[in-house]
């Protein structure tokens, strides 16, 4: 609140410069905001899973002598809820990680094939276990480029786990590596719950979830695509969405392959086509 804008009053170099100031002081005070609602957002966040271990173990040290089905339960609950925030905080961790992330990039020519081929395996018993049908469709070649394996691994390990997480069992999730003109896709489409044409937008922001008790019970933590997209931008890509309630979503990565690729505009990080 030390900052205050000035007046212009003059057009020559000095008015230029006090307009450049002004424009400054909003981004500042925008960047502020945004950063104080983070930590608004994060506390409420971690205050939930608190604030159940408390009532509950209140609760269990008031019952003398809890019987021992009792004591399960709670110690069940308890325990649901510490892993609730670990997951929680590993997220803020990668978050941070992702801000400094410009200076401590660790970018190799890497094999995206083998690379997408990897999170399918990780990703394989969680597809298991709900009887989904999950399927990586793959170039014959190896599609090899400059990236940072870790964030973009998290990326697409993100948006495919969603993928499963929000699809019935037994339906389908596909996982499909193309090259398209002087971009490297990698789309990921489920048949699952699909998306709110009016949420798609908000879906990248953090801490959001469409349905939270549905987010709750699939252990989401409202980051996972947050993560995903600052992983993508910081590989000079982005990622589209498509999506239909009840029928399916479709997320595609776009990753400029060649360089002196176009990236998308600022304004169409997120594009969005509801087919
Ligand atoms: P979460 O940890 O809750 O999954 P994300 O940031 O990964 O958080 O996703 C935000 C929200 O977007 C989810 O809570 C869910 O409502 C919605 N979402 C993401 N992916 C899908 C998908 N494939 N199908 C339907 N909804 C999805």
């Amino acid at each position: 609140d030390k900052l205050q804008k000035c007046e212009v009053s003059s057009k020559d170099e000095i008015g230029e410069l006090v307009t450049a100031f002004n424009e400054l002081i909003d981004r500042v005070a925008e960047l502020e905001e945004k950063r104080r609602a983070f930590v608004s957002d994060a506390s409420h966040e971690l205050k939930t899973p608190l604030s159940i271990i408390k009532l509950l173990s209140d609760s269990l040290i008031q019952t003398e002598n809890p019987d021992p089905q009792f004591l399960r339960e709670f110690l069940t609950d308890m325990n649901e809820e510490v892993e609730r925030l670990t997951r929680i905080i590993q997220r803020l961790l990668d978050l941070t990680k992702m801000d400094q992330s410009h200076t401590n990039m660790n970018v190799e020519v890497v094999s995206v094939t083998a690379l997408a081929g990897e999170v399918c395996e990780k990703l394989k018993p969680l597809a298991e276990n709900k009887q989904i049908n999950f399927i990586y469709t793959r170039p014959d070649d190896d599609l090899m480029m400059p990236i940072d394996r870790d964030s973009m691994t998290e990326a697409i390990y993100n948006i495919a786990d969603n993928s499963i997480k929000y699809t019935e069992n037994g339906g389908t999730v596909k996982l499909e590596l193309l090259r398209d003109l002087g971009n490297i896709l990698i789309r990921i489409s489920d048949s699952g719950i699909g998306i709110p044409k009016e949420e798609i937008q908000k879906i990248f922001d953090r801490f959001y979830r469409v349905d939270k008790a549905r987010a709750r019970d699939t252990g989401g933590t409202g980051l996972g695509l947050s993560i995903a997209m600052d992983a993508v931008k910081l590989h000079g890509g982005y990622i589209e969405v498509s999506s239909e309630e009840e029928k399916g979503s479709t997320f595609t990565i776009v990753l400029p392959f060649e360089s002196g690729t176009p990236a998308a505009p600022e304004d169409a990080l997120i594009q969005e086509s509801v087919t």
